[in-house]
C-alpha cells in the first residue's frame, strides 16, 4: 500500500525536533550543565522554532549542489590561469590577510558551533547549529583550495596555518573567537551570530566579493558567492536566538545588552582591516569603507534592526556614536599604520598611487584634503624614516596596536586608556575595549599578547622572529619592490 507523502513540517519534526528526548540515566541539569552560567531564563525550550525548518536530507542535497558548483568554477579558473586575468596582483595582499585570518575564523566557528549545538537545549536551536558548524568547514576547506591555487604563484601564502597562530595581526581575530568560545552558550551564539553574521558579514563576502569579481579575481568571487549562499540560514539563527532570549524573559533584557554592547564593538574593531582592503589594497574600488558602513551597518543594523528591537527595551549598542564617526577615519589609520611594518608583516603594504589618492579624495571629502593626504605626504621627506622600529603597544581587549584616534579628534591624537586591576596596569584603544575589560578583568587579563610574549621570550630569538611566524624574507617589504608585482608583469606579458 502506498504510503502518503509527509508535509514538510511533519518531516522536519520528525527528522530533528523529535530527535531531542528526555534523558533518564542523568538529570537535564547534568546534561546541559551551562544553561543557567549565564543567568538567560527560558521557560519553554521548545517555543523556539527554527524558521528555516532546513532537514539533513534536504541539507545534504542543496550543500551538495553548491558544491558540484563552486568546484567546477574553481578548476575552470585554476586551470585557465585565471588570476592574470586580475587587474593587478596588488589585489592579491587582501587575500593574504583574507587567508591568515578567515581560514582560522571559519574553523573556529565551525568548532564554537558544535559547543552551541552541545550545550543550548532547544531542538531548534541545536539543529541549526549543527548545520551551520558542517557550513564553516566547508567554508574553510573552500578557501584552503582557493588559495592553494595561489600559493603556486605568489608569496605570503605558504603558512597562513603558522601566521594564524603565531602571527601578531592575526592574533586580532584569534582572540576574538576565543574569547567567544570561551564564554557561555548564549553570549557565543551572541557573539558569532549576530556579532559577526548579522551585523558584519556582509562586509567580508558581499562587498569584498563585489571587489574582487571588479578586479577580475573570479576565485574569491566564486568563494564569496558560494559562502554567502549559507548566510541567510545563519543570520535566521541569530535573529531567532537573539529573539528567544529577548522574548522569553524581561531579565534577559540586560544581560543581552551587555552581549550586544560587547560584541558589536568587538566584531567592529576586528573589521577594521576591512577598510584597509576596500579603500587601499583594491586596485579597482567598488565602494568606499565609509560608503560600505553607511549602507551594511548604519541602515542596516543600527536604523534598522536595532529600531525594530527598541519595542523590547534593547537600544543601539554602546559607543555606536563613535563607530560612525570613525568610518571617515579609521582605514586611513590601518593603512599608515601598516604602510610603516613592511619588515613584519606577511603581506606587502604600499602608499596609494596617483590613482589611489584621487579616488580616496573623493569618497573622503572631509578628511583627505585636511589630515590624511598630509600624512603620506610626510613620507616623502627623504629624512623621515619609513620603518617603525621597535613593538607597539596593542589594546589588552581587541590587541589592534595603540593607533586608533581619541574620538572627535582625527589624526591628531592618539587614544590611550588604562585600568588597574590586582596591581597590574592594562591599556586600551578605546573606551569600548575598557568596559570589556573592566567588566570581565579576570578573564581578559589573560589574553595572549605578541609583544608580551616576545619580550617574555616564548615567541625564540627576538631577532628571529621571522622563523617564529613562519615567514619567508620575499612575503614581507613594499608591494612595488616585491617579486610578486615583477612576476604579475612578466606574466601578463607572457600571456598577451
Ligand atoms: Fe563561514
Ligand atoms: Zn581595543
Amino acid at each position: 500500500m502506498a504510503k502518503k507523502k509527509r508535509g514538510l513540517k511533519e518531516e522536519y519534526n520528525l527528522l530533528t525536533r523529535d530527535l531531542d528526548w528526555d534523558p533518564t540515566f542523568v538529570t537535564r541539569e547534568e546534561m546541559y550543565p551551562y544553561t543557567d552560567f549565564e543567568g538567560i531564563k527560558i521557560h519553554n525550550w521548545n517555543n523556539l522554532e527554527d524558521p528555516f525548518r532546513v532537514t539533513v536530507e534536504s541539507y545534504v542535497r542543496i550543500q551538495g549542489e553548491k558544491e558540484r558548483k563552486f568546484h567546477a568554477i574553481r578548476e575552470n579558473i585554476d586551470l585557465l590561469q585565471g588570476q592574470l586575468d586580475m587587474t593587478d596582483a596588488r589585489w592579491l595582499e587582501a587575500m593574504k590577510i583574507f587567508s591568515s585570518v578567515a581560514l582560522n575564523g571559519e574553523y573556529n566557528a565551525h568548532r564554537l558551533f558544535q559547543f552551541i549545538a552541545r550545550h543550548v537545549p532547544s531542538p531548534a536551536i541545536r539543529f541549526a547549529a549543527i548545520t551551520q558548524s558542517v557550513d564553516e568547514l566547508r567554508h574553510v576547506q573552500n578557501e584552503v583550495l582557493l588559495f592553494n591555487n595561489y600559493n603556486k604563484y605568489y608569496q605570503g601564502f605558504h603558512d597562513w596555518k603558522n601566521y594564524a597562530h603565531r602571527h601578531w595581526l592575526t592574533s586580532v581575530v584569534k582572540s576574538f573567537f576565543e574569547d567567544a568560545q570561551s564564554a557561555g552558550p548564549f553570549e557565543a551564539l551572541v557573539a558569532i551570530a549576530f556579532g559577526f553574521e548579522v551585523a558584519f558579514t556582509n562586509l567580508l563576502f558581499v562587498t569584498m566579493g563585489a571587489t574582487a569579481v571588479a578586479n577580475r579575481d573570479q576565485s574569491y568571487g566564486a568563494v564569496s558567492f558560494t559562502t554567502q549562499s549559507d548566510e541567510s540560514r545563519h543570520m535566521t539563527l541569530g535573529m531567532m536566538a537573539l529573539r528567544a532570549m529577548i522574548e522569553e524573559d524581561p531579565d534577559n533584557i540586560p544581560i543581552v545588552q551587555k552581549f550586544l554592547d560587547k560584541w558589536f564593538w568587538k566584531a567592529y574593531r576586528a573589521f577594521t582591516v576591512v577598510g584597509y582592503i576596500l579603500d587601499y589594497i583594491a586596485p579597482k574600488k567598488v565602494m568606499s569603507w565609509k560608503e560600505a558602513y553607511e549602507m551594511y551597518i548604519e541602515d542596516q543594523v543600527l536604523n534598522g534592526l536595532f529600531k525594530d528591537l527598541e519595542v523590547y527595551g534593547i537600544r543601539k549598542p554602546k559607543y555606536w556614536e563613535q563607530t560612525v564617526q570613525e568610518k571617515e577615519h579609521n582605514s586611513h589609520i590601518a593603512a599608515l599604520v601598516l604602510y610603516r611594518l613592511p619588515h613584519v608583516l606577511y603581506f606587502h603594504p604600499f602608499a596609494p598611487t596617483e590613482e589611489d589618492k584621487k579616488w580616496l579624495a573623493e569618497k573622503y571629502p572631509e578628511s583627505w584634503e585636511n589630515i590624511w593626504s598630509k600624512k603620506w605626504e610626510a613620507f616623502e621627506d627623504p629624512n623621515f624614516d619609513r620603518l617603525y622600529p621597535g613593538l607597539p603597544m596593542v589594546c589588552q581587549t581587541c590587541q589592534y596596536p595603540m593607533f586608533f584616534d581619541e574620538p572627535g579628534q582625527p589624526g591628531f591624537n592618539t587614544a590611550f586608556r588604562t585600568s588597574e586591576h590586582e596591581g597590574e596596569v592594562y591599556h586600551f584603544c578605546s573606551d569600548g575595549c575598557k568596559d570589556i575589560f573592566d567588566d570581565e578583568p579576570d578573564k581578559i587579563k589573560q589574553a595572549w599578547l605578541p609583544p608580551h610574549e616576545i619580550f617574555k621570550g616564548t615567541c625564540g630569538p627576538a631577532e628571529d622572529l621571522a622563523n617564529y611566524w613562519g615567514m619567508e624574507p620575499e612575503d614581507g617589504g613594499d608591494y612595488y619592490e616585491s617579486v610578486d608585482h615583477q612576476n604579475f608583469e612578466k606574466w601578463k606579458k607572457v600571456r598577451a
